[in-house]
């Protein structure tokens, strides 16, 4: 269906923020423009929810959570940063397998099967976009993410 993607994108983190995640703060960075995608609702809310979930999970109280939508020539371009863990930076392309999760015993405490973000792997590419990472150990990870805009062409309708 056709999403305007910065105030869907709002709502999902107003309902983050109703949940009172303890000790975590949100920022973010929009566009205050709309902008138009074709996606499945359903799926994309998986695959932030489990995003800005693992954000929160990793993260100790105190930290932020920053959101930042730019809009590209083609493409949205989405990254969800957090201060958290991190992880070693040959595992940032592992984390999309299924099952996998990094320092089992680390992890194993908080939950969680390590299926998320393959989940999201599969949502993202079956919107023709494109999921990826980077994290520095002890410092934190980002999660981007990008999908193809709406042809722009009737942009004087809107
Ligand atoms: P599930 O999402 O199925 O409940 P999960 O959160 O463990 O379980 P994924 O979301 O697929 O699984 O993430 C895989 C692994 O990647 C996690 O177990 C964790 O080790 C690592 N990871 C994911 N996001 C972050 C993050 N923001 N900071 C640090 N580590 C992360
Ligand atoms: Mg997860």
């Amino acid at each position: 269906e056709k999403v305007e993607f910065v105030s869907y994108l709002e709502q999902i983190i107003e309902r983050f923020e109703m949940n009172k995640v303890e000790g975590i703060t949100f920022t973010k960075q929009l566009p205050n423009e709309s902008i138009y995608v074709w996606l499945d609702k359903d799926k994309l809310t998986q695959v932030l929810d489990n995003v800005i979930s693992n954000a929160i999970k990793y993260s100790p109280e105190g930290g932020a959570v920053h959101f930042h939508v730019k809009r590209m020539r083609h493409k949205l371009q989405v990254s969800i940063k957090d201060e958290g863990l991190g992880m070693p930076s040959h595992t940032v392309e592992k984390i999309f397998d299924r099952f996998y999760r990094v320092d089992k015993a680390r992890t194993r405490e908080m939950g969680g099967t390590g299926l998320g973000l393959a989940i999201a792997r599969e949502i993202i590419d079956a919107h023709h976009g494109e999921i990826w990472a980077e994290s520095q150990e002890g410092k934190g990870t980002t999660v981007f993410f990008t999908l193809p805009l709406m042809n722009q062409k009737r942009r004087g309708s809107r």
